[in-house]
């Protein structure tokens, strides 16, 4: 790839903004400054350039049920809108040995537009594989603490010992915390009732719940000593617990989720199971949300995360509530809806380059997420005064919808380029097929 400059534009990095020019070559960004032009150059007069975003909690069902998703439509929806690595992992063929790993690298060789790690699953009867997985590349361990997406939940016996194993490897977690017994008491109880209304979720997959269980895992976070991150904390009373345990030394990141800012509980009385999640949305009022806000400037959420599972329409709507799979599609959105709170002055620019790409690269040890001499030239063009009204005609992932749908955002991402190469423009992402699998470091 010859040289390339991209000149005049605005670097945005986690502690600030400033306008210079950036050489890269090799892949890699090898000047920054008020450079002479070599080689291509790339005009970014008026536009901001931002680091390539980093998503560690992404569900592209590849190998798995590919008519929901594939890794290819999935890394094409990342790439179009400014995410260059994600981490994933899937319910349904989950990674519990070192020959799953190796069979979905092989697998997906050539099936990735943008890096990607991989995470594994914590099976209640396999934590022995979890050394010898910790050494063989996978990013994280997935934990649940009760059945969810058919993964069975680890009780709280389960948990020290995979927490144990885990601080032990020096590798890091993803927990999903709702409670076995609470929501298998709600499940039964709404079932008897005859109830299939969508309200039902509040119910079932209850605040109590995510409460119990996060009090519960941070004692054992606590007393392992394992680097645990709780994922989509839901609402500010998760914080709390997550705050109290880290006061006194309990290494807990907090993973934020767009939809646990931009929708609402109520919403669920219209979109039915367009939008069953779990846990459901939370916000009741404009004081909340406030407050989610709030969170993130005080800094309490350590990074966020889309948490993309995506089903099409069909799939999400005909089989009953009950039935409906749970999730949402989100990596076509989850940057356009953070650059537009940033604009929108809820938060900064620098803020969001900090919490979705140098916070998350430096939780999971990925060498990625900033914009400094030597690293990969990952990186996102936007145009600050341009926007994007979302329809579902622009959703690339298989989900062929989203919640966001109708909404305009501020900003426009115009280009997206991985290791030098653009790999994305104007919302279409070129299939070039050029990601890479990552090892995490350290
Ligand atoms: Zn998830």
């Amino acid at each position: 790839m010859p040289m390339t400059t991209i000149k005049g534009g605005t670097v945005v990095s986690a502690l600030g903004e400033r306008r210079c020019d950036l050489a890269i070559d090799e892949g890699r960004i090898v000047a920054i400054g008020d450079l002479d032009p070599k080689g291509a150059i790339i005009d970014a007069t008026g536009l901001l350039v931002m680091p390539g975003m980093i998503d560690t909690h992404v569900h592209l069902m590849d190998p798995g049920d590919t008519s929901r998703e594939d890794f290819i439509a999935g890394t094409s929806a990342a790439a179009a809108r400014g995410v260059t690595t994600i981490v994933e992992h899937t319910h349904s063929n989950p990674i519990r040995s070192v020959a799953d790993l190796n069979e979905k690298r092989s697998h997906l060789n050539q099936r990735s537009n943008v890096d990607f790690g991989l995470a594994a699953h914590v099976w209640p009867d396999r934590i022995g594989e979890i050394e010898d997985l910790a050494g063989s590349g996978i990013t994280l361990f997935k934990i649940f603490t009760c059945d969810t997406h058919g993964v069975p939940g680890l009780d709280p016996a389960a948990t020290v010992s995979a927490l144990e194993a885990i601080a032990r490897s020096g590798s890091r977690c993803l927990i999903h915390n709702e409670d076995q017994a609470l929501t298998l008491e709600a499940e039964r109880r709404l079932r008897d009732a005859g109830r299939v209304d969508p309200g039902l979720l509040i119910e079932w997959r209850s605040r109590e719940a995510e409460l119990v269980a996060a009090a519960a895992t941070a004692t054992a976070v606590l007393e392992t000593g394992a680097s645990a991150t709780f994922a989509h904390v839901s609402s500010p009373p998760v914080l709390d617990v997550i705050d109290e345990y880290r006061r006194v030394g309990a290494d807990i990141a907090a993973e934020a989720c767009p939809q646990y800012f931009a929708l609402d509980e109520s919403e669920l009385e219209t979109a039915g199971p367009l939008r069953k999640f779990t846990p459901p949305a939370r916000i009741r009022d404009e004081d909340e949300r406030s407050a989610m806000w709030e969170a993130v400037r005080a800094r309490r959420f350590s990074h966020f995360s889309t948490d993309h599972a995506p089903s099409t329409l069909e799939q999400k709507t005909s089989p009953g509530f009950w039935d409906a799979p749970f999730g949402l599609p989100g990596l076509d959105t989850t940057l356009p809806f953070l650059i537009d709170s940033a604009l929108a002055g809820r938060t900064t620019l620098s803020e969001v380059v900090r919490l979705y790409a140098t916070a998350p690269a430096n939780r999971y040890g990925l060498a990625k997420g900033v914009i400094e001499i030597g690293a990969d030239a990952d990186l996102v063009l936007v145009d600050p005064d341009g926007e994007w009204s979302v329809t579902d005609e622009d959703i690339i992932s298989k989900a062929g919808w989203s919640p966001y749908s109708g909404r305009t955002f501020l900003g426009r991402i115009t280009a997206t380029y991985l290791r030098g190469e653009e790999i994305a423009r104007d919302g279409r992402c070129h299939d070039l097929r050029s990601g890479r699998f990552l090892r995490p470091i350290g």
